[in-house]
């Protein structure tokens, strides 16, 4: 898009002056040359080794995801190491499985369901395997909760039934659309049928182990309202271990904007949504859950089937490169793989695959449109109070970087705070975070356009900005002759915000 055009579609977004907006994009807002938008990687079988995990984040992976519903704590803790070891930079994200019902298993090879037939839904401890006439509910409790009309979906959705009767200690269930099932497939049953909340005890354990470990995020699976994140930020027993909320039930997305306002991070879990709406319906929460998302400052990961078709090809679909493009160009924060890299024939060239998409969209992604558009809707809107004056020196910086034609912005953050919700904006120019943790440079590798560099700590706001200045040009995101936007703060506070914006022209 050229910057002209790129003016003109802010200005129908903003109503500010399109002179003004003709002149700020006709001096920058050129296409970065470094991938912005994160990568996720899900680790599993297929990439269990230090030389894999060290050539996938080689290929683009920024966040490593360690799934916690298959295998023990101690294989999870196993393959954290091995990420550490391979790539220190790149963040860890456990995923809790939370409470997901699952079958006992069908026999190898799997069972037909066919549509129209009769299947009792019985108890797992009295149905320890499942079979076409048969199938166990590993939870005893919702199989003896089941009642008539209730809609039960097997696996990811394709599979679903409907409860005719209760008969003995479960209920008596017509397929409604067949298919194949195998291995120990998840159930989903009506919310209301489900007794486990999120965290469950097994959850906390996982937690506990992980948190001990020193895991940098934690993603908390069938969030149904602000309380569950409550729950789980108690149980890690302290403040700075990332939580990620995944949406994936109508409860969460009734409750979004609350559960944005006590997690870190959000994930779009595109599969358990998928069978909780209607199909068609998960486009469009993808796009509110990320506009929600980006305005609280979160980052929001777009998550599953993004490339599925790599598990066994090594070429994906036009529709998959398509969905890729399109979640970047709704302003996800990141998109993940999960069986490609985890059980895929080659999760190196998947993930190759994804960073050249997501480079190849970012060249035609409209920068200005979206910052100017977010700070129009922020004005009134809910996050401004969430955010406090952060979001207000945000907006304020933004604004600056663009007027100067800032080579960089840069945040100096202690907890990443800053930086994640300067990246709202979405800026054309890097995002430096300037940060004394390593702790906090991996966390902000889930975030949108910022690139962590670890600087000295400093005991004045002085200091602060000249060591992030200096490590900002060092590192080659400014140069002599260039202006940087600096935000800041004062690190004698006994609850230091940022509060400081310094224009600095680089000599
Ligand atoms: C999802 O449902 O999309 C998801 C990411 O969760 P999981 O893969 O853990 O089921």
């Amino acid at each position: 898009m050229d910057p002209a055009h790129r003016a003109e579609s802010a200005a129908v977004a903003t109503h500010l002056p399109t002179a003004y907006l003709r002149e700020i994009a006709a001096r920058g807002a050129t296409p970065p040359a470094r991938r912005r938008t994160r990568l996720v990687a899900t680790i599993g079988p297929a990439s269990d080794s230090v030389e894999v995990v060290a050539a996938m984040a080689e290929a683009g992976m920024d966040v490593a995801r360690i799934p916690l519903a298959h295998g023990s704590v101690d294989e999870a803790i196993e393959r954290m190491r091995r990420v550490r070891k391979a790539a220190p930079h790149v963040g860890v994200l456990a995923d809790l499985p939370g409470p997901k019902i699952r079958t006992t298993a069908f026999p190898e090879g799997g069972t037909l369901l066919a549509a129209g037939s009769e299947v009792l839904l019985l108890p797992g401890s009295a149905q320890p395997t499942s079979g076409a006439e048969r199938i166990g509910i590993a939870l005893d409790e919702v199989a003896l909760g089941l009642e008539e009309g209730d809609h039960v979906a097997v696996g990811d959705g394709g599979v679903s039934l409907r409860v005719l009767e209760r008969r003995g200690e479960g209920a008596l269930a017509r397929v409604l659309s067949g298919g194949r099932v195998q291995g120990r497939p998840g159930i989903t049953v009506p919310t209301s049928r489900v007794v486990l909340r999120t965290p469950t005890a097994d959850d906390l354990e996982r937690l506990d182990a992980l948190v001990g470990e020193g895991v940098d995020m934690v993603a908390v699976s069938f969030v149904r309202s602000a309380s569950d994140m409550l729950a789980v930020r108690a149980a890690t027993g302290n403040l700075h271990t990332m939580l990620c909320a995944k949406i994936e039930t109508p409860e969460a997305i009734a409750d979004l904007d609350e559960i944005l306002t006590v997690s870190d991070s959000v994930m779009v879990a595109r599969g358990d949504l998928g069978v909780r709406v209607p199909l068609e319906d998960v486009p469009h929460h993808q796009k509110h859950i990320i506009r929600a998302g980006v305005r609280f400052g979160r980052p929001v990961i777009t998550a599953t089937q993004m490339l599925e078709s790599m598990v066994s090809s090594p070429v994906p679909t036009r529709a998959e490169v398509t969905d890729v493009a399109n979640a970047v160009l709704d302003g996800t924060s990141a998109v993940m793989l999960s069986g490609e890299t985890a059980v895929g024939v080659d999760p190196v060239n998947v993930v190759a695959t994804m960073a050249r998409i997501v480079m190849r969209t970012e060249r035609d992604f409209d920068y200005l449109r979206w910052g100017a558009g977010l700070g129009l809707q922020e004005v009134s809107g809910p996050p401004s109070s969430a955010l406090g004056i952060t979001a207000a020196i945000t907006g304020a910086a933004w604004r600056a970087a663009l007027e100067q034609n800032a080579a960089a912005i840069v945040a100096c953050t202690r907890s990443g705070r800053t930086a994640r919700v300067i990246s709202r904006f979405r800026p054309a120019m890097p995002i430096v975070a300037a940060t004394p943790s390593i702790e906090t440079a991996r966390q902000l590798s889930v975030s949108w356009g910022v690139e962590a560099l670890i600087v000295r700590e400093s005991t004045s706001t002085d200091d602060i900005v000249w060591h992030a200045v200096q490590a900002t040009v060092e590192a080659g995101y400014a140069k002599a002759g260039d202006v940087v936007v600096v935000l800041a703060g004062s690190p004698t506070e006994p609850d230091p915000v940022t509060d400081t914006i310094r224009i600095v022209r680089i000599s």
